[in-house]
This record gives structure tokens, C-alpha cells and sequence, in this order.
């Protein structure tokens, strides 16, 4: 049986997992290609205009799977992970939206509903739906998901000793990575895995810092504790599961000496961002560090995008190494 993974949207988070748990059933994964322009310009064709740029890629995403001759397209359907959060409303109804918007999809839709309190997702009755899909019984279910589980806890791992989630990856692959032990400022990098570990959508910006010596911190490279623990009595939490992560780790991040700045890279049209970005804007005022949004969409230019990170990075270079000249004098 032939399995197809978009390679959108939660993909980025729970690809290891999900990899592993089918695997063991002897079902071969088929992942969709890289973002291209062509692939989002199907995507957009089909969806409509107003909703955000990651629907309208996963979608593009899903069209590129029904060439790849798969029995089933993996769309769960996310709801919540935690306790009292919840997942934004398109990813809630996501199977309705690509069902509706792809003709000929939905008999090969392979749908579960994630629900719980369990960052994994590996709930028994999440992934029950599975064993009339691959003729396996509870009892084998539940033991491959404690295996997948324990495999997707080593990635993370990997992920908080620094590395992104692409390298994470390699390294559980048996790949060995280096790092740039001297970076010059170290920014962090706020947005969903689907803004940042997307080629297309952000240009490789993890890559492109690097080459300007530049350490990147995410929100997968920090303890889960750090940033839950932030949020205090007098605090709000935010309502949906990875808006508050980032908002989280924006907080503890602030409060960071080493961090120099940040960038928040939001697709045009998202609805969590709205708020999210504007509270980081707040606290950065507050504690007098640097930030920058960078707003994509379908027309983002490369140019222009490598124009305002250059400026961006310079000009926290110049103030930090300004600092310690006169440190020095
Ligand atoms: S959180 Fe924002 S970018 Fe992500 S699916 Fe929802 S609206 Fe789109």
C-alpha cells in the first residue's frame, strides 16, 4: 500500500513520527515534492483567494500527490494536543477544505482526528481508524506507537540540542552535522514550521542567516517547560496550540541576553498571526531588541526578501559591535 505525506502544513513537525509509525506496517510513503511555483499555483487555482498561503501550498501539495499513483492521502484533521489550546480553525477543518476544493480527492483521503493532551498525538483512539485501513489489530497499533512515539522523542531531542528540524532528521539518518560554533549575533526565528522549514515560502532563511554568521534560535529548539512556564498567573496564554508556542518562546527569548533581535516570518492572511505579531512588536519595544516581520506571500520576490534580511542583520551587527567598542573604551 502506497501512503501519500503533503509536504505542508504539520508535515515539518510530525513527518519522523508518522514515517515511522506507517513503516511498520509495511506501508511505503510517498511525499510530495518540493514547493515550487508551479506546485503553489495549483494549489491557489483550486482554493479560495482570501485564505493564507500554507492552505493554498497544501492543497497545491495534495494535486501533486494524486500523481504519484497513492492508494491514500494522509489529511488528519487537527484539533488539540493540550490541555484548554486548540488548533487554528483551517487546520480544524482542513479534510472539509481540501475535500471540497480537489475534485476526485476524497475517496483516497486517509482521515484521523487528533485529539488529547499529548504532544505526540500517539492516543490509541487518534489512530484507530488506521487499523481497518491497514488490516492490523489494536494490540499491533498500540505497540507501533509507542515505538513511533519513542522514535519522534529522539528527533525532538535532536531539535532542542539546536539543530533545525530538517538536520534533526538527517542525524536520526545516520548523517552527521556541523555547525558555526563563532556566529556573530544570534536572532530568534518566530513562525510556524510550515513558514520557516519551507524552501519556497521563506526562501531557506534559516540557510541564508547562516551564511551571514548568523546563530538561529526556533521555537522547536527550546524546552517545552521553558516556554509553558513563561506564561504566569498575570499572563494569558494564547488560545491556539503553536501561536502560543511562538508567542511563548518570543517571551523567553526577550529575556535572553544572547538574543540580539528577532524576525517574524507570517504568511499573508493569517488570522493567529494578527495578534501574535503584534504582542511580540509590544515586547520587543519593551525590551529594546530588534524586530522585524516579513509578511509572504505567492508574489514574495527573493530580492527583496534577501534585501531586508542584509539590512536587518547589518544593522544589529553595527549596534551590537558599537556596544562593545565602548564596552572596550
Ligand atoms: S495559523 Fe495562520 S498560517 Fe497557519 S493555517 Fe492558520 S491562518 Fe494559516
Amino acid at each position: 500500500m502506497r501512503v501519500g505525506l503533503p509536504r505542508a502544513l504539520i508535515y515539518h513537525y510530525y513527518y519522523p513520527l508518522w514515517k515511522n509509525l506507517f513503516e511498520q506496517f509495511d506501508v511505503q510513503v510517498v511525499i510530495s515534492d518540493i514547493t515550487s511555483k508551479e506546485l503553489i499555483q495549483k494549489g491557489i487555482k483550486v482554493t479560495v483567494p482570501e485564505i493564507c498561503l500554507p492552505i493554498k501550498a497544501f492543497n497545491g501539495h495534495v494535486i501533486n500527490l494524486l500523481s504519484k499513483n497513492v492508494d491514500y492521502i494522509f489529511i488528519p484533521r487537527f484539533v488539540g494536543i493540550e490541555s484548554k489550546k486548540w488548533f487554528c480553525p483551517k487546520f480544524i477543518g482542513l479534510p472539509e477544505l481540501v475535500g471540497y476544493s480537489i475534485d476526485g480527492v476524497k475517496d483516497k483521503m486517509l482521515t484521523i482526528d487528533i485529539h488529547g493532551n499529548r504532544e505526540d498525538t500517539c492516543l490509541l483512539e487518534n489512530y484507530r481508524p488506521l487499523c481497518n485501513v491497514f488490516n492490523i489489530t489494536e494490540k499491533e497499533l498500540k505497540k507501533a506507537l509507542k515505538k513511533a512515539s519513542a522514535y519522534w522523542q529522539e528527533f525532538k531531542q535532536y531539535c532542542m540540542k539546536g539543530f533545525t528540524i530538517e538536520e534533526s532528521m538527517q542525524i536520526l539518518n545516520g548523517e552527521q552535522m556541523v555547525s558555526n560554533t563563532h556566529p556573530e549575533i544570534t536572532l530568534g526565528l518566530l513562525g510556524y514550521v510550515y513558514n520557516i522549514y519551507d524552501p519556497f515560502v521563506s526562501m531557506d532563511i534559516i540557510k541564508r542567516l547562516r551564511q551571514m554568521d548568523v546563530k538561529v534560535i526556533t521555537f522547536e529548539m527550546m524546552h517545552e517547560k521553558d516556554i509553558a512556564n513563561v506564561f504566569s498567573k498575570k499572563s494569558k496564554s494564547i488560545y491556539w496550540t503553536f501561536s502560543n508556542k511562538i508567542y511563548g518562546a518570543a517571551k523567553v527569548l526577550m529575556n535572553d541576553p544572547e538574543v540580539d533581535g528577532f524576525i517574524h516570518v507570517t504568511a499573508f492572511g493569517c488570522g493567529p498571526d494578527s495578534i501574535i505579531g503584534k504582542l511580540m512588536e509590544l515586547d520587543s519595544d519593551k525590551f529594546r531588541k530588534p524586530f522585524m516581520t516579513l509578511r509572504v506571500d505567492e508574489h514574495t520576490g527573493e530580492s527583496h526578501l534577501q534585501t531586508r534580511i542584509e539590512a536587518f542583520v547589518d544593522m544589529i551587527k553595527r549596534k551590537k559591535f558599537a556596544e562593545q567598542r565602548r564596552e572596550l573604551a
